[in-house]
């Protein structure tokens, strides 16, 4: 399956990803793993999970649960540092970015 393919290397957009949308406003998990569809990042729940909760570890999104029991569904957003991280990651991807297209 694609997923695990280069992930290593993916992660890191993956996560660039989704602090954008949270910086925007609050998603939810399979809203997420859709939006990450559509941009052809085949990724399942046993990856973005464990992602989704790291990034909460390390304070870059905050969470809460609406509802409860099998209806029960988590939300996240984007904390200060969230932001932060991402103004900083933008920064830089433009600049890769540059770089990238500048050798091909
Ligand atoms: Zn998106």
């Amino acid at each position: 399956m694609a997923a695990a393919k280069h992930h290593d290397i993916l992660a890191g957009l993956i996560r660039l990803h989704i602090l954008h949308h949270a910086a925007e406003g609050e998603f939810f998990g399979n809203w997420m793993i859709e939006e990450l569809r559509e941009h052809g990042y085949r990724i399942g729940p046993g990856t973005l999970y464990p992602m989704l909760h790291g990034l909460e570890r390390n304070g870059y999104l905050k969470s809460r649960t609406d509802g409860a029991g099998r209806r029960a569904r988590r939300h996240y957003r984007a904390t200060r540092k969230g932001r932060d991280a991402l103004a900083v990651a933008q920064a830089k991807v433009r600049e890769l970015f540059n770089e990238l297209d500048k050798s091909r």
